[in-house]
């Protein structure tokens, strides 16, 4: 059986992997298939794809973006990218900003409830465009101020915590569709992790071309839950570990394993879309 795995993180945003560790890991691991979904980039793609050439593993472009629909935060997964779409990289580019700007405000709000943060340290660690809150987490452990992540989330980041700072939110639709421009399918993230399935026939209507029905936070009867969507739905399925590295655990990668079956129906998906495009195209002109 041949396995992929299409939720993966690396240094481009809050992952701990370069692309290129990463790739040595799903080789080690056996995987035909990866796609990497860094939040808000997709720097990482090219030498990743270099990467995964070298050793025979088919790669798909791809990132994770941050969107809300009727004030519900929702992940959406953009894959098959054409990584140098003008709009698309205008777009990630001012997230990436703000969530630049949001790391001055969550280390301001750290220092006010007591605890020296330098803002230095964190952007020296994450080293990206596309910096996080596991970037403040782990500044924290490495100055010595608290003992581990969980720690930093628990006193400080979560949602509603003092230093919980919101993400900027494009609107669904809005990112569908830009996902769309960029010749790429939309796909809604871990749905199991937010429980917001009242909100799955809307993104439909809007275009959405999949959901990620494995995912390592969901159960066996989750999974078989959002396989019966996608079916109801005529949904691609997709799933992946959502890999970070060496985070709190081992790394996840190669530990949800996507039939291969699957990737085989999303590229045939994406090019049945591109022919309709070009078709489009050449009857216009
Ligand atoms: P951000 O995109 O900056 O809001 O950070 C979101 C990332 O933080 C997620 O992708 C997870 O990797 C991580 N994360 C969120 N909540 C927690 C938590 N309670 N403990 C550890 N990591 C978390
Ligand atoms: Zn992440
Ligand atoms: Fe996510
Ligand atoms: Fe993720």
């Amino acid at each position: 059986m041949k396995f992929a795995d299409l939720h993966l993180h690396t240094r481009h945003s809050d992952g701990t992997f370069t692309p290129e560790e990463l790739v040595a890991y799903a080789a080690h691991h056996g995987l035909s298939a990866i796609a990497l979904t860094d939040h808000d980039t997709v720097e990482g793609c090219a030498a990743a794809a270099r990467a995964c050439e070298a050793v025979g593993i088919q790669f798909i472009t791809g990132t994770e973006l941050t969107a809300e629909y009727e004030d519900t935060e929702v992940h959406l997964l953009g894959y098959f990218l054409d990584t140098v779409n003008e709009r698309l990289l205008a777009e990630i580019t001012k997230f990436q900003t703000v969530r630049q700007q949001r790391i001055y405000e969550m280390v301001a709000r750290i220092n006010e409830m007591g605890v020296p943060l330098q803002v230095e340290s964190v952007f020296a660690l994450a080293n990206c465009q596309s910096p996080g809150r596991p970037h403040v987490a782990r500044a924290l452990v490495k100055a010595g101020l608290i003992r581990n992540l969980d720690e930093a989330f628990d006193r400080f980041l979560k949602k509603g915590r003092g230093a919980w700072v919101p993400k900027a939110r494009m609107s669904a639709l809005d990112s569908i569709e830009l996902i769309h421009q960029a010749g790429g399918l939309a796909v809604m993230a871990h749905p199991g992790l937010n429980r917001t399935d009242e909100i799955i026939p809307g993104l439909v209507a809007a275009g959405l071309d999949g959901i990620e029905c494995f995912h390592t936070k969901h159960s066996t009867a989750m999974s078989e839950r959002y396989l019966m969507l996608a079916d109801q739905h005529h949904l691609l399925v997709t799933g992946g570990s959502d890999c970070h590295g060496y985070s709190k655990a081992k790394p996840l990668i190669g530990t949800v394993k996507l039939p291969y079956e699957h990737v085989e129906r999303l590229q045939a998906a994406v090019n049945a879309r591109r022919a309709a495009a070009t078709a489009a195209t050449s009857v216009t002109v």
